[in-house]
C-alpha cells in the first residue's frame, strides 16, 4: 500500500476526524432496507472512536442531483448506525458551514456525527474546490473508507483529501478501503498461478479494458453471461434472439484472435423462448441455438469445464454473472461458478468477486464468506481491474 492508512494517522485523542463512508444504502419508508454497507464501516469507526477521536461522517445517498431531497436524507442511516453501534449517533441536517462546524465541535471524545447527504450540494459531483475546503473545515484529518467511490473525483472524496492535506492534515485510507486495495492490487501485481479470470455480465464494450488487462495477466480467461453471446456472434454462431452487444462484435473477434487458447467460451447454453422467471428452458450445445432462442445461462458442460479450471487456480478474479442470475431458471451457471470458486478457496486459492451484480449473486447464494474477498464497489472494482486511475485513492497522503 503506497498510501497512508489508519496506522499512519497522526491523530490525538479528541481530534475531529472527517470520515468519508459509503452509506449509499436502500431506504424504504424511512427505514434502512439493507445495512450491509453500514456494517462494513464499523471496524474503522470503532478503531477511531476507541482512540478518543470525534468523528464527522460524510456520505452520498442516491442521486438527488445537487439539491436537498427528503427521500435521500441520511437521517434514517444515522439512526441505523446508532443501533448497530449500540450508541447514540448524532445527525447534522447541514452538511457544511458554521452550523455543521459548531455541531462537530460539541462532540465528546468517541462521539459520532453523521452530516446530511453530500449530494444535496451542487459542487459535490463537480468536485468544486470551495466545497472540498468546506468539508475539510469540519476536522483536522481525513479518513476515506468509501471504496465504492474511489473511481470518481468528487468534492467529498478526492477534493476533500487534497483540501485536508493543504491544511496540514493527513488523508488516509480506512480499513475497508485498505483491504479492497490489498486484495485487488495483489491479484493484479503478484498473483499466485494459475491465475484464472472469469468475466460475464451484459456488455463487451463496457468491459473491454478489463478483458484486455486480464488477457495480459491471467493464465485463463473464462467468459460467460451475455458477454459470451457477443463472442459467439464473432465466431459466426447463431445466437437467435439473445442479448448481443452489436457494437462489440468486431472487437470480440479481435480480442479472441489475440487470446488464443487462453480464452475459454461456454460450449453449451441454457436457452428459452423468453427470459422470464417462469420460463421453460432447455440445454443446447452452442452450435445448436435456434433462431427463436434466447440464451440465458451457460450449460452443464460449460459449468464442468469452468469448474475444472477454477479447481486448479491459485488466484481467481471474477466479474459479471454467467447468466440472468436474478431469475431462478437462469441462475444455475452463476451459482455453479460461485461454488467452484468457493471450493478452490477452501484448498488455498485466493478468490475475489467484484461487480455489483456478481457480488450480489455470491451473497444470494450464501457463499460470501467462502470467498477470500467480495468487493463492495461495483464500478470501483471494475475501474481498478481495468487499470484506470482512482482519483479518490491517488489524492490520499503518500506513505
Ligand atoms: P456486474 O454488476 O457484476 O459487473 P453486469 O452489470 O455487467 O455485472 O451484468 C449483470 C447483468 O447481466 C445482469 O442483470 C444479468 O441479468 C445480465 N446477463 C447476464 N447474462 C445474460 C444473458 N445471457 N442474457 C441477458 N442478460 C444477461
Ligand atoms: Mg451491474
Amino acid at each position: 500500500m503506497r498510501k497512508k492508512t489508519l496506522n499512519d494517522l497522526a491523530a490525538r485523542a479528541g481530534d475531529l476526524i472527517v470520515v468519508r463512508v459509503d452509506f449509499n444504502v436502500p431506504v424504504r419508508n424511512g427505514r434502512v432496507a439493507d445495512d450491509t454497507r453500514i456494517e462494513r464501516t464499523l471496524p474503522t469507526l470503532r478503531r477511531l472512536t476507541a482512540t478518543g477521536a470525534r468523528l464527522v461522517l460524510l456520505s452520498h445517498l442516491g442521486r438527488p442531483g445537487g439539491r436537498p431531497h427528503p427521500e435521500a436524507s441520511l437521517r434514517p442511516v444515522a439512526a441505523r448506525l446508532g443501533e448497530l453501534l449500540g450508541e447514540h449517533v448524532r445527525f447534522s441536517p447541514e452538511t457544511t458551514g458554521p452550523e455543521a462546524v459548531a455541531r462537530a465541535r460539541t462532540l465528546a471524545p468517541g462521539e459520532i456525527l453523521v452530516a446530511e447527504n453530500t449530494r444535496f450540494l451542487a459542487g459535490e459531483t463537480r468536485n468544486h474546490p470551495e466545497l472540498a475546503a468546506a468539508f475539510a473545515a469540519l476536522g483536522t484529518h481525513f479518513v476515506n473508507d468509501a471504496f465504492g467511490t474511489v473511481h470518481r473525483a468528487h468534492a467529498s472524496t478526492a477534493g476533500l483529501a487534497l483540501a485536508m492535506r493543504a491544511r496540514g492534515g493527513d488523508a488516509v485510507a480506512g480499513l475497508l478501503l485498505e483491504r479492497e486495495i490489498r486484495f485487488l492490487g495483489d491479484a493484479l501485481e503478484d498473483p499466485g498461478r494459475p491465475f484464472v479470470a472469469v468475466l460475464g455480465g451484459a456488455k463487451v464494450s463496457d468491459k473491454i479494458a478489463v478483458i484486455e488487462k486480464m488477457l495480459a495477466r491471467a493464465d485463463r480467461l473464462l467468459v460467460g453471461g451475455a458477454m459470451a453471446n457477443t463472442f459467439f456472434r464473432a465466431l459466426g454462431l447463431e445466437t437467435g434472439r439473445s442479448l448481443v452487444d452489436e457494437e462489440g462484435v468486431d472487437l470480440a473477434a479481435r480480442l479472441m484472435d489475440g487470446a488464443g487458447d487462453r480464452m475459454m467460451l461456454p460450449v453449451d447454453c441454457v436457452v428459452a423462448s423468453r427470459i422470464a422467471p417462469d420460463a421453460a428452458t432447455r440445454e443446447a450445445p452452442r452450435a445448436e441455438v435456434g433462431a427463436d432462442d434466447r440464451i440465458g445461462d451457460i450449460g452443464g458442460a460449460s459449468r464442468r469445464m469452468f469448474g475444472d479450471e477454477l479447481q486448479q487456480a491459485r488466484t481467481i478474479v471474477w466479474n459479471g454473472p454467467m447468466g440472468v442470475c436474478e431469475m431462478p431458471p437462469f441462475a444455475g451457471g452463476t451459482v455453479a461458478v460461485a461454488r467452484s470458486a468457493a471450493a478452490a478457496t477452501a484448498t488455498g486459492a485466493v478468490s475475489i468477486a467484484g461487480g455489483g451484480d456478481s457480488a450480489a449473486a455470491v451473497r444470494a447464494a450464501g457463499l460470501a464468506d467462502d470467498f477470500s474477498h467480495v468487493s463492495t464497489g461495483g464500478g470501483a472494482s471494475l475501474a481498478f481491474l481495468a487499470g484506470k486511475p482512482l482519483p479518490g485513492l491517488e489524492a490520499l497522503s503518500d506513505a
